[in-house]
């Protein structure tokens, strides 16, 4: 859905898991259909963009990674303390904003507040949309994540999420990307599934257009940010099997947006993904599989493996 955020910059606390207790965690995860994290149903909030038909083929997930679990532990802005493995990702830096806050229904009046993205201003933050049965994007989002996180702590990056759980809303959509600006980020993935009608089916990427003004100047990070889109379109589509949305992108699984402050305000290379399209049936059954999750973050997770190793 729309992304908007709010104000008060998160802390970011150092919080560390070890993976091995992610990767035990992990086990668990599997076969429940929701992992910690992903909590139950939630009403559906807003709408956002739909897909087209046909259902996303599975393919068998590459590496089928276990689930990371979505740990509940809390942390805005967090990173983990435990020592990393060192891998092919060491010293590399990735922030990862799962889109909206489970908590934001229950805080219309701070997420309605508008913030300045440079060139307009917008809501703080949105609720998100979910699918028909109540399966909320904001858990969605944590969920996969909070996967993400631990395949990529796997490979040695430092990993910062903008919000993990721990906190009643937002951010704000302005300070979402500030935290990535702030880390220094290398790379920076927003994590949302969309709301549109039943019908429009598959995923797509969101790039940053070239847009100036106010706080606003993503000259220098278009290019790099559709070379990280690319690159995690194509993973995303190999290990998931999904297709391209049907009804935005003209099947390219690319779509490239200047309304969006979390990408307006990012001075790193940032995109937003679609997972699928909560309100139709097919990619709804796929969103709220917890294997199908697993696939979503590897997938993720390999393409920003494949552009930071570029
Ligand atoms: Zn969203």
């Amino acid at each position: 859905m729309r992304h908007h955020e709010l104000p008060p910059p998160t802390p970011r606390t150092g919080r560390r898991r070890p993976v091995s207790v992610a990767v035990a965690l992990a086990g668990v995860c599997l076969t429940a259909a929701g992992c910690a994290g992903d909590g139950g149903p939630e009403p559906g909030a807003g709408p956002e963009t739909v897909s087209r038909p046909a259902s996303p083929a599975h393919s068998p997930t590459p590496s089928a990674r276990q689930p990371s679990a979505s740990a509940g532990s809390p942390s805005t802005g967090a990173t983990s303390t435990a020592p990393l493995p060192r891998g092919p990702l060491t010293g590399r830096t990735v922030v990862i904003d799962p889109g909206h806050n489970p908590g934001n229904r229950d805080h219309t009046r701070e997420i309605n507040k508008q913030v300045d993205i440079g060139t307009g201003h917008k809501e703080c933050d949105t609720t998100g949309t979910a699918t028909d049965a109540g399966y909320a994007e904001a858990r969605f989002t944590l969920d996969v994540s909070r996967r993400l996180r631990t395949l990529l702590e796997e490979q040695g990056a430092k990993v910062v999420l903008t919000q993990d759980g721990d906190r009643a809303f937002g951010p704000c959509v302005d300070e979402r990307a500030r935290i990535g600006n702030k880390e220094r980020a290398d790379a920076v993935v927003s994590v949302h599934a969309d709301g549109s009608a039943a019908g429009n089916r598959g995923f797509h990427v969101i790039l940053p257009a070239a847009v100036d003004g106010g706080a606003a100047d993503t000259a220098r990070i278009v290019a790099p940010s559709r070379e990280l889109g690319v690159r995690i379109a194509g993973n995303f589509a190999r290990v998931t099997g999904s297709a391209p949305s049907n009804y935005i992108g003209g099947n390219t699984a690319l779509d490239t947006r200047g309304d969006l402050g979390g990408l307006n305000l990012s001075t790193v290379p940032k995109v937003f993904i679609e997972c699928g399209n909560m309100r139709d049936p097919e990619d709804a059954a796929l969103l709220t599989d917890a294997e199908w999750r697993q696939k979503a973050a590897l997938g993720i997770a390999e393409g920003i493996g494949s552009y930071l190793k570029k």
